[in-house]
């Protein structure tokens, strides 16, 4: 596994200078230098906002963030820059869509499937729905992989069903769907999908227009961007029938004391001064991953986290709920909490992450109170791996003492 040059990777990320083992890439990924620079130059250098002001600065600083908005549209494969929505991140597209789409159409009694292996992001904000309006989330359960299970999916839609939630990837397993499969038998009913992209889009971006994605969400965060901005993806005409959501300048085109129009898609959905740097650093993100070989680095996270799992595996009681080759291993140690070892683990400067992962149901089916979760990205090394399996060993030591 040498085609792909992680020690020039590696250099990209400052934060990696101090010898820090950063296990914990699913939660966040670390900033290289030039998304860095990228917010840097805009606090440092540029006075002004967007879609406001008319001087030379935020006239070329609007055009710039516009044009991010392309960028985002090419990497996924969106129709039209339109169909993308600058939002906090994953959490509130997810919210968004929740209150501005599905709460004016819900009725009584009118059911949104939801899988068990859902992060809570994609899980309470229909809750929260169903509960005011008196709907029901519907589970479709996992399989022995705890994958979601799409043979149990045709008897769960019915004509009650007003959307299908399901992840792209896993946070805990790295567990990948068949999406197409899944769109394919909800749109057959005339359900809607949503598609919570958070951690599929690290590692395999999905093409909107050929999957048939009504919604696609994920956050700048994960991807080697900065935390606070993320994308809502729509279909036109999905975004189109969607009322405003926040109120507040700029979306709108015309107010007065009895009422407001409201602005065109996406600006609608965007009240309030953005995340201007959140939207640069995002760009420079995106220009940096277009020029590096990415399906090689995944390979290369990939193939150390197989190495961890394979020495981990040594260890008296180890599981791994890892699905295929995927570079998230969460894992457990028979007889020994999760919490007890990661506390070890930190002290001896691991960053390492334990505990549900913000995905509850999905540890009920996996018949746990929770696991440990080592992430790989392409700035690990076989180093990493050595440190880890090390840490734990010495873990497993003292707790056993
Ligand atoms: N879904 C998945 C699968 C995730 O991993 C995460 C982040 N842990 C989220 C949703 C929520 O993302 P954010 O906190 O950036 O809104």
């Amino acid at each position: 596994m040498t085609d792909f040059d992680f020690a020039k990777f590696r250099l990209q990320f400052p934060a990696l200078t101090h010898g820090q083992c950063y296990l914990d890439s699913a939660a966040t990924a670390l900033k290289p230098k030039s998304v860095i620079d990228a917010t840097l130059e805009f606090y440092s250098q540029e006075g002004a906002t967007v879609h406001r002001s008319q001087h030379r600065a935020a006239q070329s600083l609007t055009e710039k963030y516009e044009q991010t908005r392309v960028r985002v549209a090419r990497w996924i494969n969106a129709a039209l820059p339109e169909n993308i929505v600058w939002t906090r991140g994953t959490t509130e597209s997810i919210n968004l869509v929740a209150q501005s789409y599905l709460a004016p159409r819900l009725q009584p009694g009118d059911e949104i499937i939801v899988s068990q292996a859902e992060h809570h992001a994609n899980l309470i904000p229909w809750l929260m729905l169903a509960e005011r309006y008196k709907a029901t989330v519907v589970t479709l359960p996992l399989d022995e992989k705890f994958l979601p299970d799409l043979n149990r999916l045709p008897a769960l839609l019915n004509r009650r069903t007003r959307l299908l939630a399901l992840g792209q990837m896993s946070n805990v397993t790295g567990g990948m769907p068949d999406l197409s499969r899944a769109i394919e038998l909800a749109h057959a009913n005339g359900t809607l999908v949503l598609v919570d992209g958070a951690q599929g889009v690290v590692h395999c971006p999905a093409d909107v227009q050929a999957l048939d994605i009504d919604f696609y969400v994920f956050s700048a965060h994960k991807l080697y961007g900065p935390t606070g901005i993320g994308v809502l993806y729509g279909k036109t005409a999905l975004l189109d029938d969607m009322p405003a959501w926040h109120g507040g300048g700029k979306m709108l085109t015309y107010a007065s004391m009895q009422g407001f129009t409201p602005q065109t898609v996406p600006h609608r959905f965007e009240a309030g001064t953005p995340n201007i740097a959140g939207v640069l650093g995002f760009d420079a993100a995106l220009g940096w991953l277009e020029s590096i070989d990415t399906a090689a680095g995944e390979r290369y996270a990939q193939h150390l986290a197989t190495q961890a799992e394979q020495q981990l595996a040594a260890l008296p009681g180890f599981r791994s709920f890892r699905w295929q080759t995927a570079s998230i291993l969460a894992f457990d140690i028979a007889g020994v909490h999760h919490n007890d070892i990661v506390t070890l683990t930190a002290e001896q400067g691991i960053a390492l992450r334990a505990g549900q992962h913000c995905a509850q149901p999905l540890m009920e089916a996996m018949g746990v109170s929770g696991t440990l979760r080592a992430s790989f990205a392409p700035y690990n090394t076989a180093d990493d791996v050595d440190r880890l399996v090390k840490s734990i060993k010495y873990a497993l030591e003292l707790l056993a003492d």
